[in-house]
């Protein structure tokens, strides 16, 4: 164990807890600064159905923690938290090994939740991590193979058709991308595309409620009837049990089935199990148990204790557990952790929500701009994908990634296509005007203007 006086201990390295450690690094921080996660790589989630579609690869979507922190100075662990004792300031890992703190930041994200239903943590898939979206990719392209070799029509229908539990983002999501990609899979395999069945199952009565997203619902239910094939949509449906082939639910009072062998589950998060462990009175825990914070992201209770995104709540303060909030709230514990080593006054932090992003498709979403105008379609698709790829860590990774994909989805998609320049002018515009950021517009300037000058040559 080293000096436990200035040492800065993160633990989770997912947006909040990666974005800490790479702010500091950037700042010329001067303590040591370890980061702690159960996984080897980083998972950008919102481009986790990029992963599964083959739109973008491991590199891109969950890169590596120890290229991220290459020539960083930060120490990278990779070891499950075993616990966390807030009053001894020490760190216990599954491996034996613990770290003492000066400076502690809880970044360890949220857990999925089953709501106790009957069979869903055996049977049903989630969407979380890249070991889920492999497992998602296995199981579908093995139904897939089976369903093209099997006559009996009943069997087949039911190895064709994937329940999406959840009419969050997350699910809406999820459909939408299924509903474009297992037809393209199952006619490669020389089935027919249109036996493929999505069905979107959600206990309310519409999709987005309660969501930051829920004034893209009309464009959503929209866009989900347009893909390869549209998506079903079974509303007012509480899920009661999952079996291996076959979903139950409870619709207008009664009970129904739907055969179905893959369940992929989207909906219900609960409180971190370490979080709800630690030495934190109910009083200063929100109403799911997460922690409350100060303006500043500390413990009302212990001070040198940091905690952001989605396993925190600031007090009085609503903001959705999205990257967008842990990404800059991992800016702003790095400042504040900066500020205690210079012996600087702490500064709340602010947030900039600058709009909702919603993948409806494999080249259809809907971007929301700062809630004044809504972009859809494939130009949609374009700026959600550079806001990511502008969110992506360490400006290495960031430009090697924004380059091949302005390659790809830029160049050869709209310059090469016969009016192709004129739609990835008006994609600059929105992005250069929106807020997509300088790499892409600059990078998409810069192509076209060897373009432009192509044709006049
Ligand atoms: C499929 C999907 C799509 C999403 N799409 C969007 C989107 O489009 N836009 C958006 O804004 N948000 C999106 N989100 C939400 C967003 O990803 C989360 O709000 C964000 O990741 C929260 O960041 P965090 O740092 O709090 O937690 P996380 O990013 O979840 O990171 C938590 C980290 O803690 C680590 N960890 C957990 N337990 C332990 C342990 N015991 N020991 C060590 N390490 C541990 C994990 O490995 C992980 O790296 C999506 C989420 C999912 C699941």
């Amino acid at each position: 164990m080293s000096n436990p006086i200035y040492q800065t201990v993160i633990v989770g390295g997912g947006f909040t807890g990666l974005f800490t450690a790479l702010h500091l690094s950037n700042q010329h921080y001067p303590r040591s600064v370890i980061l702690i996660d159960r996984n080897k790589r980083f998972c950008f989630k919102p481009l986790l159905y990029e992963y599964l579609s083959g739109d973008m690869d491991e590199q891109q979507v969950v890169p590596c923690f120890e290229e991220l922190f290459k020539g960083s100075g930060v120490i990278f662990v990779q070891d499950p938290v075993e616990s966390i004792d807030l009053n001894q300031r020490q760190v216990k890992l599954t491996s034996g090994d613990c770290y003492n703190y000066s400076n502690l930041v809880l970044a360890l994200g949220s857990v999925t939740s089953y709501f106790g239903v009957e069979g869903a943590k055996e049977y049903a898939l989630p969407f979380w991590t890249q070991d889920d979206a492999i497992a998602i990719d296995r199981h579908l392209r093995d139904c897939l193979q089976q369903a093209v070799q099997i006559e009996a029509p009943e069997q087949r229908h039911r190895l064709l058709t994937v329940a999406v539990i959840g009419g969050g983002p997350s699910g809406v999501e999820m459909a939408a991308t299924l509903a474009d990609l297992l037809p393209n899979w199952y006619a490669g395999l020389g089935g027919k595309p249109e036996e493929v069945r999505v069905v979107l199952l959600n206990q309310g009565n519409v999709i987005l409620k309660g969501d930051n997203s829920s004034h893209l619902r009309e464009t959503a239910e929209q866009e989900l009837q347009k893909r390869a094939v549209p998506v079903q949509m079974l509303m007012e449906a509480e899920v009661t049990a999952i079996h291996p082939d076959l979903v139950k639910y409870k619709r207008d009072g009664k009970s129904e089935t739907l055969s179905a062998s893959t369940t992929i589950w989207t909906t219900g998060t609960s409180t971190h199990p370490l979080i709800k462990d630690l030495a934190v009175s109910d009083e200063h825990r929100d109403k799911h148990g997460r922690l409350q914070v100060t303006p500043t992201l500390q413990l009302l209770d212990f001070p040198e204790v940091f905690a952001g995104g989605d396993c925190a709540g600031i007090k009085d303060k609503s903001l959705p557990p999205t990257a967008q909030v842990a990404y800059q709230q991992g800016q702003a514990i790095a400042d504040n952790l900066k500020a205690i080593a210079l012996g600087n006054d702490l500064k709340p932090a602010s947030f900039h929500l600058r709009g909702t992003l919603l993948k409806l498709g494999l080249q259809d979403a809907v971007a929301n701009i700062y809630d004044v105008f809504q972009i859809k379609g494939e130009v949609g698709h374009l700026i959600r994908q550079g806001t990511y790829l502008e969110l992506l860590p360490t400006p290495i990774h960031n430009s090697k990634v924004t380059a091949k994909w302005l390659n790809e989805e830029i160049f050869h998609r709209y310059i090469n296509s016969g009016d192709g320049a004129k739609t990835a002018v008006r994609a600059v515009q929105l992005v250069g005007g929106a807020f997509v950021g300088v790499i892409v517009a600059r990078k998409l300037l810069q192509i076209l203007g060897n373009d432009d000058k192509s044709h006049k040559s």
